[in-house]
């Protein structure tokens, strides 16, 4: 009767060990799905962050909209070249105020809800 054991238990833990075979690369595949799952929320999150971000309220002068007054004038001081070498390089500056005459960069949304607020008062 000894074999008969013999054969059985050879035979559960091998169909044991196939069993929990399966079971970890099942887990393992489960696993790395849901990994995979998370970087693709995660990118498309990014990605819609992304297009929700209003973008830097620069000018064309290259000055932040912050240095432009109500009326659009750009008041950020500037190096004014005074003096060109012959191959019209500068060579000396002085300080001056930008030239800009008008904001031409995006608005900020903030900046929109406060002009309205402003108009009708
Ligand atoms: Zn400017
Ligand atoms: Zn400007």
């Amino acid at each position: 009767m000894n074999w008969v054991w013999v054969l059985l238990i050879l035979f559960w833990t091998g169909g044991f060990a196939w069993v929990a075979d399966n079971v970890r690369t099942a887990l393992r595949n489960r696993h790395e799905r849901r990994m995979e799952l998370m970087r693709e929320t995660k990118q498309e999150r990014l990605s819609v962050e992304a297009a929700h971000r209003t973008p830097e309220p620069v000018c064309g002068c290259t000055h932040h909209l912050a240095k432009h007054d109500k009326a659009g004038r750009c008041h950020e001081r500037v190096e004014v070249p005074t003096a060109w070498d012959e191959e019209k390089k500068p060579l000396r500056y002085e300080a001056g105020q930008c030239n800009c005459q008008q904001y031409v960069g995006p608005q900020p949304l903030s900046q929109v809800f406060a002009e309205d607020l402003t108009d009708r008062a």
